[in-house]
């Protein structure tokens, strides 16, 4: 059996840890791509607290609604068609404004002041060079919106706030802080910013302006190069587990798996466990990754590295530490408590979004 554990509590701790640092700031809770692969029916009611949720595409802000969540929820790429920009307003959803088309279609269907897509994020390209407005299009754009009606946030999104001294950073705010100013002078005092996502959220604290847009954090992840989500006091907000379903002792130069990657130096007592890359766990991983065997029959701890090649159902693990009576049916976390999925990024040289996001639908799913 292999499993996936949501952990209401730790969402909620993590987002409390977000309110804490940007205490002045409403929090847009980033749920897209299913919740970073938690699910977001999963995480929503966790996640009461929050101002708003922010989401990728019109299909998971409806998926949402449909879900019963009522307040902001924030669309960051925006409408790709006229008759999408016309859902959102049936549904009451607030856009991201990018580009040209995107401001055609709002300008020619201007929702009433009480509908929530009346509120429309602007987003500004301060140095990412994705999407957005350059600072021309920004003003002509704001001042348009503003006759219409439109209520305004100034957005962008930082490319390096990971690594707190990239120079980068210093160039987007001064570009952001600079813009937004000239817009409260000259279009109205009561546009909003919004610059911060996770990374942002922990580097910045002078620069969380009106609402942050925490992901990454509230699944308990470290969103910075120089910081472990232990050391900012973040609780993994998913278990992946799976279980023993063989023993076995290899003899010394026998090899193990698919081409024969692993060879015993010794003879070694191994364990097979129920879960690979068809569930998620990445296929290339290196020498120092592991997993924690919970021994059944009294609940200690083994920290087992994983050997040989890992296949689409299953994986091996050098159990030498374990005590010969360890139960056939103990549980192997993969990641959780330890290893942290961070950690796990790292083994497999990618990050943990990556990770998160491309689980696959065969492990069960449930809360603890
Ligand atoms: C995904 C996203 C975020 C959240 O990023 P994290 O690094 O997960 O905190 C913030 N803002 C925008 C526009 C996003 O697309």
């Amino acid at each position: 059996m292999r499993t996936i554990t949501i952990k209401p509590k730790a969402l909620t701790h993590n987002l409390n840890q977000v309110k804490q640092r940007a205490p002045r700031s409403k929090v847009l809770a980033m749920v897209k791509s299913n919740a970073y692969g938690h699910g977001v029916a999963a995480v929503l009611p966790a996640l009461q607290q929050a101002d708003g949720i922010g989401v990728a595409t019109l299909t998971e802000a409806l998926e949402a609604r449909q879900l019963g969540w009522e307040k902001t929820i924030g669309l960051v790429e925006g409408a790709f068609s006229a008759d999408e920009w016309q859902q959102a307003i049936d549904h009451e959803i607030s856009c991201v404004i990018h580009h040209g088309p995107q401001l055609e279609w709002a300008l020619q269907n201007v929702p009433p002041a009480s509908n929530a897509t009346n509120v429309v994020w602007l987003k500004y390209n301060t140095g990412m060079n994705r999407l957005g407005f350059n600072a021309e299009g920004v003003l002509s754009a704001a001042k348009r919106l503003h006759e219409a009606g439109y209520q305004l946030i100034l957005a962008t999104h930082f490319a390096n706030a990971d690594d707190h001294d990239h120079p980068l950073n210093a160039m987007q705010i001064e570009r952001f802080s600079s813009v937004l100013a000239t817009l409260k002078d000259t279009i109205s005092p009561d546009i909003l910013g919004s610059l911060c996502n996770s990374a942002g959220v922990v580097n910045f604290p002078e620069y969380h302006y009106d609402w942050v847009r925490p992901g990454i954090i509230l699944y308990g992840s470290s969103p910075v190069v120089d910081k472990s989500a232990q050391e900012l006091d973040l609780q993994p907000a998913m278990e992946f587990s799976a279980q023993i379903m063989a023993l076995q002792t290899v003899n010394a130069n026998d090899s193990i798996g698919y081409g024969s990657r692993w060879r015993a130096k010794q003879d070694t007592r191994t364990a097979l466990v129920s879960v690979g890359y068809g569930d998620g766990y990445p296929r290339v991983i290196s020498d120092d990754a592991y997993v924690t065997v919970i021994d059944a029959n009294d609940n200690h701890s083994y920290r087992c590295p994983v050997i040989g090649r890992v296949a689409m159902d299953m994986i091996v693990i050098d159990v030498s530490k374990t005590p010969e009576s360890l139960a056939i049916d103990s549980k192997v976390m993969l990641w959780g408590d330890a290893p942290r999925v961070d950690e796990v990024a790292g083994h497999a040289g990618t990050i943990s979004y990556e990770l998160l996001c491309r689980l696959s639908i065969r492990p069960n799913r449930t809360q603890g």
